[in-house]
């Protein structure tokens, strides 16, 4: 329809609604004056009906009030014909204005009746003049043909109107149309700048705009923001498992919980693949951002069901607080992202609130580098072992060595905390060589007391690139004169990424001398299992995220049975990492695992406490 409210019509019909009272009141005075005093009142109360009803009527603003003043102009109208010349009378002419007016402002049932009304009025006066006598004939021509022609002219004026007014409307509601999707265009535009497509959720520009926001808000108000850094675990092992479609599905479902995980006025963003980021607004204290974090991973935690495939997910979460950890965006979300960094290697599925001493773990900390580089010179790293166990036999076959710092002022440092820095800086080179060749040295005591144990070192990616590893392990294993076949050495995924042909080459070197190898942390990183075949690696070391979880979860159990299965099909022996209970190690037995390895049968310890408790006896707790 094509009334509408808005101030510009409403003043229009309200001037042409004024223009018309004034026509009525001044013809009607004119009409006073000339003794004709019937008319004049018929014009003068004319006058003031549509006065009056053109305040009421646009005080309801409706079809209603409009079609309220145009009835008392058509009653005015008809009142001066009846009394004047009938249809010979000029007003007639007024009535196709009526029409058109009706046309234009109201509906075709409102339009309609005026028409009728109007044919009804001119037939009704035809009939009082020639046949009933209710009113006077003041000419002495033929009153039926005129109503014959007023009818036509009428009818024919009704027809054109109507389909002009139709035509009007089509066209000003084909561009109301296009006004309406320029419109949505232009607000899913303004959307799609602020929200990731795939998600629905707040893109990384706008997010970092809110909580600057927040930031700003929260420094006036004197209250406290926790930014949340969320990365899924595994997630790339999912996408590759059930393709891209089903990850897209999966990812999508992971905004929705995460949604729901935090109150409605928290700021929830999509940082990149599958990082997110929560923006915690009016949190207290470090409780309650730990008990946000809880509740994001309770949420984001369990079982999804994507395209009729169970997944399960986990993530890590990094928390920094304003004003305490940060006072801008930047700041708190390098430190929310340290702070995840940590909760990754405290084995996933965890968050870590942020602390200043996470810094020091910082790639680029260059006190810390210094540090190091003397600690290896006075001898503070040391070497811990975790046992490896046969998971058939229950025999031990060995232990993974695994590098500790005595830092003088900061305790027994974890790898975590200065492996990263001594990537950045190269340092891991020598300190890797160092590792090599103490566990080495260690392996060859073992030996040499009866103990043929199977040791496996960590290599880190530089070491790979920079260090000549094949002179390294050769020269290491010559010292402690020790075979090839009592070393191991673990290489994560990441080594490979874009260098497998280069390694290869050291691989076959080092494999010559009997050393075996192993794909450590496998379903965390890339899984392409062509590298596997390349590098004919022995062993796959199951990452312990999925071990840790398989009990409770049925896709990691699915994961691991697939890796063992896998494993087996490349003629490569499988290890699974986290063994932390009896039940996961019957059940890895019941999947044809070969190798375990976890706290179940022993955390990692010094070389001494190692020696005492497996290599007594009775060495190992049983399998039930
Ligand atoms: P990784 O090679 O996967 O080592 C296993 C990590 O899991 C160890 O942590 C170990 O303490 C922990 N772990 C073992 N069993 C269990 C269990 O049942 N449950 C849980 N929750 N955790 C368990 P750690 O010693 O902190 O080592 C962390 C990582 O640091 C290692 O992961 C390895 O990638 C790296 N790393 C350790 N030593 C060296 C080294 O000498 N050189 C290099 N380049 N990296 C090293
Ligand atoms: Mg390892
Ligand atoms: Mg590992």
């Amino acid at each position: 329809m094509l009334w509408d409210s808005n101030q510009t019509r409403i003043q229009r019909i309200r001037l042409v609604a004024q223009c018309v009272a004034g026509v009525f009141l001044f013809i009607g005075l004119m009409y006073w004056a000339a003794g004709l005093w019937r008319v004049g009142l018929v014009l003068t109360l004319g006058a003031a009906g549509v006065a009056y009803s053109t305040h009421q009527g646009l005080l309801q603003h409706s079809q209603r009030g409009v079609a309220g003043i145009l009835w008392v102009v058509w009653a005015t109208i008809s009142a001066l014909m009846w009394l004047s010349e009938g249809l010979r009378d000029a007003s007639v002419l007024a009535y196709p204005i009526i029409l058109l007016l009706a046309g234009l402002l109201l509906g075709r049932k409102r339009y309609l009746r005026f028409l009728v009304a109007m044919l009804v009025f001119v037939v009704v006066l035809t009939v009082s003049t020639e046949v009933t006598g209710w009113r006077q004939n003041t000419s002495n021509s033929n009153n039926w043909e005129l109503l014959r022609d007023v009818v036509i002219i009428l009818l024919a004026c009704a027809f054109i109107v109507w389909m002009t007014v139709a035509d009007w409307r089509r066209m000003i509601a084909a561009l109301e149309a296009q006004i309406e999707s320029y419109r949505q265009s232009q607000a899913h535009l303004l959307f799609l700048s602020q929200h990731d497509a795939l998600t629905g959720l707040t893109n990384r520009s706008r997010g970092r705009h809110l909580l600057e926001q927040a930031i700003t808000q929260a420094r006036v108000d004197g209250t406290g923001v926790a930014l949340m850094f969320i990365d899924l675990d595994n997630f790339k092992f999912i996408n590759d498992s059930v393709g891209h479609v089903a990850g897209d599905e999966f990812l999508r479902q992971i905004a929705i919980r995460l949604s729901t995980a935090v109150r409605d006025t928290d700021i929830v963003v999509r940082q990149s693949g599958d990082e997110f980021l929560v923006g915690l607004l009016d949190v207290p204290d470090s409780q309650s951002a730990c008990s946000a974090a809880t509740e994001v991973l309770d949420h984001l935690g369990g079982v999804y069901t994507v395209r009729g495939t169970a997944l399960s997910s986990t993530c890590s979460i990094g928390v920094a607080r304003f004003p305490q950890d940060g006072a801008d965006f930047e700041t708190l979300l390098r430190h929310a992202d340290l702070a995840m960094y940590q909760a990754k290697q405290a084995g996933r599925n965890t968050f870590r609130l942020f602390d200043v001493r996470m810094q020091d773990g910082l790639s680029t900390n260059p006190r810390l580098v210094a540090e190091m580089r003397s600690a290896l010179q006075r001898g503070e790293f040391e070497l811990h072992y975790q046992p490896v166990v046969d998971l058939t036999t229950q025999r031990l076959l060995g232990a993974e060595a695994l590098v500790r710092w005595h830092h003088p002022r900061r305790g027994m440092l974890a790898p975590a905390d200065f492996i990263p820095a001594a990537e950045h800086s190269g340092l891991i080179v020598d300190i890797g060589r160092w590792v090599i060749e103490e566990a080495c040295r260690q392996t060859a005591r073992w030996r040499n007391s009866g103990h043929a144990l199977v040791v496996a070192v960590n290599i880190s990616p530089v070491q790979c690139q920079r260090g000549d590893l094949t002179l390294t392990v050769h020269s290491a294993l010559a010292r402690a004169s020790l075979p090839g076949t009592c070393l191991e050495l673990e290489i994560t995924e990441s080594v490979l990424m874009g260098h497998v042909s280069t390694f290869a080459e050291t691989v076959r070197g080092i494999k010559a001398m009997g050393v075996s190898i192993a794909i450590d942390d496998f379903g965390t990183g890339y899984s392409n299992f062509g590298y596997l075949q390349q590098l004919a690696a022995d062993k796959i070391k199951i990452d312990q995220s999925f071990v840790r979880s398989m009990l409770m979860q049925t896709n990691q159990h699915a994961i691991v049975t697939a890796i063992i299965q896998m494993g087996k099909s490349l003629g490569m022996r499988s290890h699974a990492e986290g063994v932390e209970s009896a039940e996961t190690c019957a059940l890895l037995v019941d999947m044809g695992c070969d190798i375990g390895q976890g706290y179940w049968f022993g955390a990692p310890s010094s070389a001494v406490a190692f020696t005492k408790r497996f290599l007594g006896s009775p060495p190992l707790p049983q399998v039930p």
